[in-house]
C-alpha cells in the first residue's frame, strides 16, 4: 500500500475541528461535528486515489478503497460533506432535511450503510388520510383501501391509470438495468419523450394528471423533458438483484421509497461516514481541474493540489462538466454530460407547535393540480414535539420561483398548505426554503436525467472510465439510480473497479 504523503502538511489553517454541516446547520443540537481536513494555500498530497465529491458516494468509495489498503484524498467543494443531503437548523432548535431524506424496501446499501454508522431508522408518519387537491377540491382518502395510495380521482381515469401503470411495469422488465441502451426497443423508447407516449397511452384527462404528478414528483422535471427509454430504466432500477423496479415502488410511502426517515436526519450518514475517514477529506475544497501528467492525475482544487494514480469523479454528470481535463475527456463522455440536466426542486418546510393536521385525520400527505407546492408529507420528528409540513417545489413550479424573493415563495407555498391543511397552517412558528436550482454544487436535483437520445448514443459512457478517471454518483448506479441507495452502490462498484485496476 503506497504511503499517504502530505507536502506543506498541516500548514496554517490546520486540520480544524469543525461542522461536516457547515453553514446555518453548524452547532446544531444532536448533530455531529466531526474533524476534517481544510484546503490549505499551497497544501499539496501523494495519494493512490483522488476522489472528487463528498457526497454519500464519493465517502464511500473512500470507505472502500480505504478497507481496500489504498490511500485516498476526498475533495469536497462545499464546506460540509453530504452533497444532495443537508440537514437544515431550524429556529426552535430542531433540524429538518433539506434534500434526500427517506428509504424504502430494496435499498439494501444505504440502509446497510446507515446500520454500520449506528444511523437508525424509523417509519415516516402515514395514520390517517392522504389528501387529493383538484379543481379547488379537498378529498381526504383511505390509502388501506382497493386503489391503495392512488389518488381517488374519476372512474374512467382510475381504470385508465392502472392500465398505463402496469404497461411502463412491463415495459420496465424489458430494460437492463446495467445497459438501458441494449433493450431490444431501446431506439424506439429512447426517441420520444414520456409526454408523446403519455398523451397516446393516458387518454383519460384525470389518468394523464397523475402520471403527470408522478413524473414531477420522481423527476422534479416535466414529461416533455425526459426520454421514455431513461423513465422505463428508472423504473427499472427502483428495486434490486431479486425485485423488479416498479412505479408503485417509486412512488409509494408505505412499501415504497417514502417508507422510512434517519432518526437525526438523513445527513447523519455522511457525516459519520466522513468522521470515520478523518482528514482523508477535505473541505472547501472546489476541483477546478484534473491534469494527466505521465502516470499521475494533477488534481487540483481550491488551496490544495493531489497528485494521485487514479481519480474517482463522484458528482453528477453535469457538474463533473465544470472540471477542465487535460488530455480532453472522450466526447462521447463530454457529449453525454452536455445532455444530462439537473432536475429543478426545492423544499418548503413550515414548522409548527404541532401537527396540528393529525388531529383532523391526515397524515400530512397532500397531492395537488394546483400551485406551487403539490406534494407534501409530514416531516415532524418521531417524537411529534412539533409540527413540520414539508412541501416539494418541482419542476415548472421550482423555475417560477427560482428567482422569487424568499417572502414570495413562502407566502405562496403557505396559501397551498392552507389550502391543503386549513388556515393554521398560514400561522407557522418558522418557515425553512431550500432551493437547490441555486446550490452551486449541485444546480438542482434530485438527479441528472436523460434527455431523448442520450442513453442509445451515449449512455455506455456514463460509467466506462477515461484513461485513468472513473465516475461514481447515483446517475452511474443500476439500481435506485437518483437515491441515496444508489449513490452508495455506485462508490461501492467504482472502488471495487478501481481496486482492480491498481491490482
Ligand atoms: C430535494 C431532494 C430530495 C431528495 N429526496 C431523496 C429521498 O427522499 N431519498 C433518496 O434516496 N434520495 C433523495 N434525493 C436524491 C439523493 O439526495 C441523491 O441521489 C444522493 O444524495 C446523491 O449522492 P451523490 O454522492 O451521488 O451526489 P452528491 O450528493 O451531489 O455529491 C456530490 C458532491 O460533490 C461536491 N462537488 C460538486 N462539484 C465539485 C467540485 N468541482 N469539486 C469538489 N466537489 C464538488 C458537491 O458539493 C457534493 O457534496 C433527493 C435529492 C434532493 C435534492
Amino acid at each position: 500500500m503506497a504511503r499517504e504523503r502530505q507536502r506543506s502538511p498541516r500548514t496554517s489553517p490546520r486540520l480544524s475541528r469543525r461542522s461536516l454541516l457547515g453553514g446555518a446547520a453548524a452547532g446544531t443540537v444532536g448533530l455531529t461535528a466531526v474533524s476534517a481536513g481544510t484546503a490549505s494555500a499551497a497544501a499539496s498530497r501523494t495519494v493512490d486515489v483522488a476522489i472528487v465529491g463528498g457526497g454519500i458516494a464519493g465517502l464511500t468509495a473512500a470507505r472502500d478503497l480505504v478497507a481496500g489498503g489504498r490511500t485516498v484524498a476526498v475533495l469536497e467543494a462545499r464546506d460540509r460533506v453530504g452533497g444532495r443531503v443537508v440537514n437544515l437548523k431550524l429556529a426552535n432548535g430542531g433540524f429538518t432535511e433539506g434534500g434526500g431524506e427517506f428509504i424504502g424496501p430494496t435499498q439494501n446499501r444505504i440502509k446497510a450503510l446507515a446500520d454500520s454508522l449506528g444511523v437508525a431508522t424509523f417509519t415516516t408518519y402515514n395514520t390517517g388520510n392522504n389528501l387529493l387537491y383538484k379543481d379547488g377540491k379537498r378529498t381526504p382518502y383511505d390509502t388501506s383501501g382497493l386503489l391503495g395510495s392512488v389518488p381517488p380521482v374519476d372512474a374512467a381515469g382510475l381504470a385508465n391509470a392502472a392500465i398505463v401503470q402496469s404497461e411502463l411495469d412491463s415495459m420496465a422488465a424489458q430494460v437492463p438495468v446495467d445497459a438501458p441502451w441494449t433493450a431490444a426497443k431501446a431506439a424506439e423508447w429512447d426517441k420520444q419523450t414520456f409526454e408523446s407516449w403519455l398523451n397516446a397511452n393516458a387518454i383519460v384527462p384525470s389518468a394523464k394528471f397523475l402520471l403527470d404528478l408522478a413524473c414531477t414528483s420522481i423527476f422534479s422535471a416535466q414529461p416533455r423533458e425526459l426520454s421514455l427509454l431513461y423513465v422505463l430504466y428508472y423504473i427499472a432500477a427502483a428495486g434490486d438483484e431479486s425485485d423488479a423496479g416498479t412505479l408503485e415502488r417509486l412512488t409509494d410511502t408505505a412499501g415504497g421509497a417514502q417508507e422510512s426517515r434517519f432518526v437525526g436526519g438523513s445527513q447523519q450518514v455522511p457525516i459519520k461516514l466522513a468522521a470515520t475517514l478523518g482528514d482523508r477529506v477535505v473541505l472547501s475544497a472546489p476541483v477546478r481541474s484534473i491534469v494527466r501528467s505521465g502516470s499521475t492525475y494533477v488534481v487540483t482544487a481550491d488551496g490544495i493540489t493531489v497528485n494521485a494514480t487514479r481519480v474517482v469523479v463522484a458528482l453528477p454528470p453535469p457538474l463533473a462538466a465544470r472540471i477542465s481535463y487535460d488530455p480532453l475527456l472522450p466526447a462521447a463522455r463530454d457529449q453525454l454530460t452536455q445532455r444530462m440536466p439537473m432536475g429543478s426542486i426545492g423544499k418548503a418546510i413550515a414548522v409548527y407547535d404541532t401537527p396540528f393536521w393529525r388531529a383532523d385525520g391526515l397524515n400530512g400527505q397532500a397531492v395537488s393540480d394546483s400551485g406551487v407546492v403539490r406534494s407534501t408529507f409530514d416531516n415532524s420528528p418521531p417524537d411529534a414535539s412539533y409540527g413540520a409540513l414539508m412541501g416539494f417545489i418541482e419542476a415548472d413550479e421550482m423555475r417560477a420561483y427560482d428567482a422569487a424573493s424568499e417572502a414570495d415563495v413562502k407566502a405562496a407555498v403557505l396559501a397551498d398548505y392552507a389550502n391543503y391543511f386549513c388556515d393554521k397552517a398560514t400561522s407557522p412558528t418558522s418557515f425553512v426554503l431550500q432551493r437547490w436550482d441555486n446550490e452551486g454544487f449541485s444546480r438542482g436535483g434530485p438527479v441528472a436525467y436523460a434527455t431523448p437520445g442520450v442513453l442509445t448514443q451515449y449512455g455506455a459512457a456514463l460509467r466506462r472510465p477515461a484513461g485513468g478517471i472513473h465516475w461514481a454518483g447515483t446517475e452511474t448506479s443500476t439500481f435506485w439510480t437518483g437515491f441515496m441507495d444508489g449513490a452508495v452502490r455506485s462508490g461501492e462498484r467504482v472502488a471495487k473497479e478501481v481496486l482492480a485496476a491498481l491490482g
